[in-house]
């Protein structure tokens, strides 16, 4: 009876450095077979346990610059001096497709983004407390003491831009943040504009084909 929009929903999930965004995003496509995570394009250096092509597509500057110029880009911006960008075709081909593409980026591309789509829906997921960020931070390693500071320093900056969000979420226990992602993108899908049309059958055909219905009582059929 209710017929809903085709086309894939946008998800932006933001959080702050090390709250675990990555970890919620990898769990939730274990059970979500209607959803995609975009792989975004940096020019930052591969890090211990980075992928080629899973975590990012590792460009060099040039490269990414050259990209910016073909409008190769949904979106894009400079975090911690190293550029990371959306690609747009792949993303425009999935929603097409009627699949969900989870952007996995900052506050800056997530405003981008919304101007450019107003019915996003925006997650923010947050450490349970900057002693977790710092304990976190310590054991991946891969960075100078004055990259870590900048991190911190640009956790601080977005966690005032919270507000802009539709939804934040605090990665204390993953199952549970889990869930919680899982629920809001469930309700989501309930959401009044995201029905395209609600189909009712011929009101005179129902109630004609339910007084005919042959079990139907007779002593209420006199009533309607
Ligand atoms: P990291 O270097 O730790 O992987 O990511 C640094 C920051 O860049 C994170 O806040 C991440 O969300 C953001 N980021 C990753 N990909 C993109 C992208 O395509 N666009 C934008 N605007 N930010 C991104």
């Amino acid at each position: 009876m209710i017929k809903s929009k085709k086309k894939g929903s946008i998800i932006v999930i933001s959080g702050t450095t090390c709250a675990g965004k990555g970890t919620v995003i990898s769990k939730l496509l274990e059970t979500e077979e209607n959803m995609k995570l975009s792989i975004s394009y940096t020019s930052r250096k591969i890090r211990p346990g980075d992928i080629e092509g899973e975590t990012y597509y590792f460009v060099t500057k040039e490269e990414f610059e050259r990209k910016i110029a073909n409008g190769d880009f949904l979106e894009y911006a400079k975090v911690h001096d190293n550029y990371y960008g959306t690609p747009k075709l792949e993303i425009q081909q999935l929603l097409n497709q009627g699949i969900d593409v989870i952007l996995e980026i900052d506050v800056v591309g997530a405003m981008n983004v919304k101007k450019m789509f107003p019915e996003v829906i925006l997650i923010f997921i947050m450490a349970p407390s900057m002693e977790v960020v710092k304990e976190r931070i310590k054991a991946r390693g891969g960075e100078s003491p004055a990259q870590i500071i900048r991190r911190f320093q640009t956790a601080y900056q977005e966690i005032n831009e919270i507000p802009k969000y539709n939804y934040v979420v605090v990665n204390d226990v993953l199952e549970d943040a889990v869930l919680k992602v899982k629920s809001i993108l469930i309700s989501e899908k309930c959401r009044v504009d995201r029905i395209e049309e609600i189909l009712v059958s011929n009101q005179e055909e129902v109630i004609h084909e339910f007084l005919m219905d042959k079990e139907f009582d007779n002593s209420e059929r006199e009533i309607l």
